[in-house]
């Protein structure tokens, strides 16, 4: 078993690390309380390549590995992980259903949009449908050889920014699973609209917004794969894409360490600085393993996706775990700050507000725990499998 990264991961991780030290982290507290979209820092991402992981080799991008785009992410989301979203919603969960569903020639027209610098988003919940995803009630009927598409999306990552988005829409809601359909949508389609701006609690340098489909002509050509089977391309973009969400928070996790490893060394009380003190030393020890533990889970799900194991289960408990750590480790960051990690002075009170969202977005915390309990149920449990 070799736990080292290859020579191609370690450069693409190294260069991500690079850009998220001198070009995100000094920046990121700035963007936060504007509350703004970092454009001109998303323009030297996408010159670098970094808004476009993973465009497969034939369609002329990096061709990169799922194990080299979740490096990326958690090195990223150490600088801020309002950007980590904005790539993961970009070139992963809004780009997956291309890669999993998608035919040659849409292929070609999501990816060469995407590489001359199309973001992209993704758009399944809706107002009343969160968890249960599928009670979608965004309507696509067809006209001709065109579907019309009628409903609002509801908490779309990159919303306000996006020129292209996959979208999920249902033939008629009594069809259940069957009438799920997946379609490619030019943002700038007549009756494309974005509608409530969030006002929110952290990764506020991202673009969360409504999107509206208002009698929306979209040609049949942009339908990924057969009417009434987008319900596979769904869950199986879900699945690949978790496994960056536990990598984005791993960053956090990692993030707040080592914001409290640098603070405790340096800061005194009683004669001695803060980390001679057992109660914080072991506090970090704790954030240590929990942040190393969500790297070998994110990691072991990544390598499964890679080399075509079995990584449902493992990616949904990546999620859960990294995102439970995050949090943990936030919070225990600000703890060791004392009162400076409650003021907006240090960054560790916006990892706080930043890594709760690992534990909703892409499947709740008790979503992952129905996923990875049924799987339990029906298969047991496999340690080696
Ligand atoms: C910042 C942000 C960005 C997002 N980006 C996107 C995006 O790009 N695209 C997109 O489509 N969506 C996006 N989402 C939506 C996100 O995936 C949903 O918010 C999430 O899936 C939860 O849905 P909900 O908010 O409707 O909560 P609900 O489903 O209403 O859940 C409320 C609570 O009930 C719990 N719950 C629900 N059902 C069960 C159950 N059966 N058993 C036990 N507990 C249950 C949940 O765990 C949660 O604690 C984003 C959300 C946010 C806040």
């Amino acid at each position: 078993m070799d736990f080292r990264l290859t020579e191609e991961q370690e450069m693409i991780r190294q260069m991500a690390a690079d850009f998220a030290v001198n070009e995100i982290a000094p920046y990121c507290i700035e963007w936060d309380k504007a509350d703004a979209v970092p454009l001109d820092t998303l323009a030297q991402m996408q010159e670098l390549g970094l808004l476009t992981i993973g465009v497969p080799a034939e369609y002329g991008g990096d061709g990169l590995d799922n194990v080299s785009k979740c490096l990326v992410c958690e090195e990223i989301a150490k600088g801020d992980a309002g950007l980590a979203t904005t790539i993961v919603a970009s070139s992963l969960l809004g780009s997956d259903p291309i890669l999993v569903g998608a035919d040659d020639e849409q292929k070609k027209w999501w990816y060469g949009r995407h590489l001359e610098g199309a973001v992209c988003g993704f758009c399944l919940t809706e107002p009343g449908a969160g968890s249960d995803a599928l009670g979608m009630s965004t309507k696509c009927v067809k006209d001709g050889d065109h579907y019309i598409l009628n409903g609002t999306k509801q908490f779309i990552t990159n919303g306000g920014i996006a020129k292209q988005f996959s979208v999920f829409a249902t033939l008629d809601k009594q069809l259940g699973n069957k009438g799920i359909c997946a379609f490619m949508v030019d943002r700038d389609l007549p009756g494309v609209s974005i509608g409530n701006k969030e006002d929110k609690l952290g990764i506020r340098s991202t673009s969360t917004t409504q999107v509206i489909f208002e009698d929306v002509r979209v040609p049949a050509s942009m339908m990924l794969g057969k009417e009434g089977a987008g319900l596979p391309i769904l869950m199986e973009t879900l699945d690949l894409s978790r496994t960056a969400v536990a990598a984005m928070a791993t960053g956090i996790a990692t993030a707040s360490l080592e914001a409290a490893l640098n603070y405790a060394n340096e800061r005194q009380q009683f004669g001695k600085p803060i980390a001679a003190f057992q109660a914080i030393s072991f506090m970090m020890a704790d954030m240590a393993v929990r942040a190393e533990a969500s790297r070998l889970l994110y990691l072991k799900a990544a390598y499964l996706q890679d080399n075509g194991g079995l990584f449902k289960t493992v990616s949904s408990m990546a999620k859960l775990y990294a995102g439970d750590a995050a949090m943990t480790n936030a919070v225990d960051a600000v703890q060791i700050f004392g009162g400076y990690g409650y003021t907006k002075e240090y960054p560790v009170e916006k990892y706080m507000r930043d890594a709760k969202i690992m534990q909703i977005f892409e499947g709740t915390a008790q979503v992952q725990r129905m996923v990875i309990g049924k799987y339990l149920s029906k298969n047991g449990y496999h340690p080696f499998a």
